[in-house]
């Protein structure tokens, strides 16, 4: 069976690429019917950054990418966080010692300093002088007597490594270019190295997915591999991501955190679409919008590709309208929008109520209308509060801009609608008021009885019912807001 991992390190909160390798993850999971397993890389307890498995954990779940295995969840191969598994690393390493495929080195940091300042002079690969290699065992001993701190070596074999990847295929790099790796730290910790590949392996970890910075890595794991008698798992390094103007996108980056789509209000299917094509392209080139199943059911790791893939964030604003506008096609895409619209309704103008004294428009049907009125203008559902406050409380007339746009209306256009569209409103009963079909035919009317540009009528209404210059068909609007809420409005311009 098929089982793969997500392996992050809490070193700060989530970020695009780790979404995309968890995606991927979870992508061969769902279509093999295997496991995808969540592993708490934290041995690294210099890098650890508090807060930042809880921020992992809450973007998966934001995003959908439940895990079989991992912190939480019941499995004959958790632990899932390293640092409750260092016992069992220490032993691998102790193992490897009593076999001499690994030995201890007590060389300082300034010695190691030295060695590498000496081969960075003299351009040679920076390599660990295997000093400590050929150390007596007495002599050994007795540093461990007085406890003089140590780390724990892996000897690298003679010979060239070799493995197959399947993004990058055959791969193949001298020994004379691998350091030997260290295995567990001074502090006893494991190194990444060493947790990966222990856990990888019982685990039983079929295929490793992950970002293409650990490709250099990759032949250290392999002699490790080798030594403990293990049969590594597949490889899929997985091509680097890129910052619009090409530079390799980093955390420092900035625009690139998970928690940071989430807050600006993108969809978690629009998102996982923008991560999915990092990377990944289908085999029917023309179709780019996928929701999360469609993912499990097209994609295929074959059809990753090795080249850099680059970051446009305008292409998930693309997408994000698009996922948007498909799921207000469906009651239950609706329903889910209703509920991430409510909170931000709620938050925007809860103050500028209760100074305004005006009634809460917060039932999920007047909130269903304003999306389905507004829904395929805007980009995302977040910006509805933005930009579209006039659903919810009276225009600002009095802000700049919408004092500018009178002006450019004219004193003298303004009244001459406001009175022609309180004039053929009388002629609509109750129904007809709330009716679309019949508040555009009343529209019709209003620019007939000006006998005005129908464009300049409709900007002039638009800035009546809205207070800016912009939106939704001036009929939708109208009948979006109701009979009393648009009265309202008109009326406060008859004088
Ligand atoms: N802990 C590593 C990371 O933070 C995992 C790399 C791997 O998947 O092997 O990305």
């Amino acid at each position: 069976p098929v089982r793969v991992r997500f392996a992050p390190s809490p070193t700060g909160s989530l970020h695009l690429g780790g979404l995309r390798t968890a995606l991927f993850n979870y992508l061969i999971a769902r279509k093999t019917g295997g496991s995808f397993v969540l592993r708490i890389e934290d041995t690294d307890r210099k890098r650890h950054v508090p807060g930042a498995v809880e921020n992992i954990l809450t973007c998966l779940q934001w995003a959908g990418l439940d895990f079989d295995e991992g912190p939480g969840k019941d499995s004959p191969y958790g632990p899932f966080y390293q640092s409750e598994r260092t016992e069992l690393y220490r032993n691998y390493a102790l193992k490897l010692i009593k076999e001499r495929l690994a030995y201890r080195c007590f060389c300082t940091p300034e010695r190691l300093n030295r060695v590498r300042e000496i081969a960075q002079k003299s351009g040679t690969t920076v390599l660990y002088d295997r000093h400590c290699l050929s150390i007596d065992s007495a002599a050994i001993e007795e540093n461990l007597a007085i406890g003089m701190p140590h780390t724990i070596r892996l000897k690298t074999p003679e010979g060239a490594i070799k493995f197959n990847d399947l993004i990058y295929g055959l791969i193949e790099v001298s020994d004379k270019n691998i350091d030997d790796a260290i295995l567990l730290k001074s502090d006893g910790y494991p190194t990444y190295h060493l947790a990966n590949v222990v856990d990888d392996h019982l685990m039983k970890i079929t295929h490793v997915l992950r970002g293409e910075e650990w490709l250099p890595s990759t032949p250290k794991h392999i002699i490790l591999y080798k030594s403990l008698g293990w049969e590594p798992p597949q490889f899929v390094h997985l091509p680097l991501l890129l910052n619009s103007d090409k530079t390799k996108l980093s955390k420092r980056s900035g625009n690139v955190r998970v928690e940071d789509f989430v807050r600006n209000g993108y969809l978690p299917e629009a998102v996982l679409n923008f991560v999915a094509f990092l990377g990944w392209c289908p085999p029917d080139n023309d179709k780019e919008i996928f929701t999360l199943g469609e993912l499990i059911l097209e994609f295929s790791p074959d059809q990753i590709g090795h080249s850099g893939a680059t970051l446009l964030i305008s292409k998930l604003d693309w997408m994000n309208k698009a996922h948007l506008k498909r799921k207000m096609g469906s009651t239950e895409g609706l329903k889910e929008l209703v509920k991430s619209l409510k909170p931000l309704i709620q938050e925007k103008f809860s103050d500028e109520l209760t100074t305004r004294g005006e009634s809460w428009k917060l039932d999920n049907e007047y909130l269903s209308k304003v999306i389905l009125t507004i829904g395929d203008r805007t980009r995302k559902i977040s910006d509805i509060p933005e930009l579209c406050g006039y659903f919810f409380i009276s225009p600002d007339y009095d802000s700049s801009d919408s004092l500018a746009l009178r002006a450019k209306i004219g004193e003298n256009n303004l009244r001459i609608v406001t009175k022609a569209v309180a004039y053929c409103l009388k002629d609509l009963n109750t129904d007809e008021r709330n009716n679309l079909d019949s508040l555009k035919l009343c529209i019709d009317n209003v620019v007939r009885e000006t006998g005005k540009k129908r464009d300049e009528v409709l900007m002039a209404l638009r800035y009546i019912l809205t207070g800016i210059k912009i939106g939704a068909g001036v009929a939708e609007t109208m009948c979006t807001l109701g009979n009393k809420t648009y009265m309202e409005r008109i009326n406060f311009f008859v004088n």
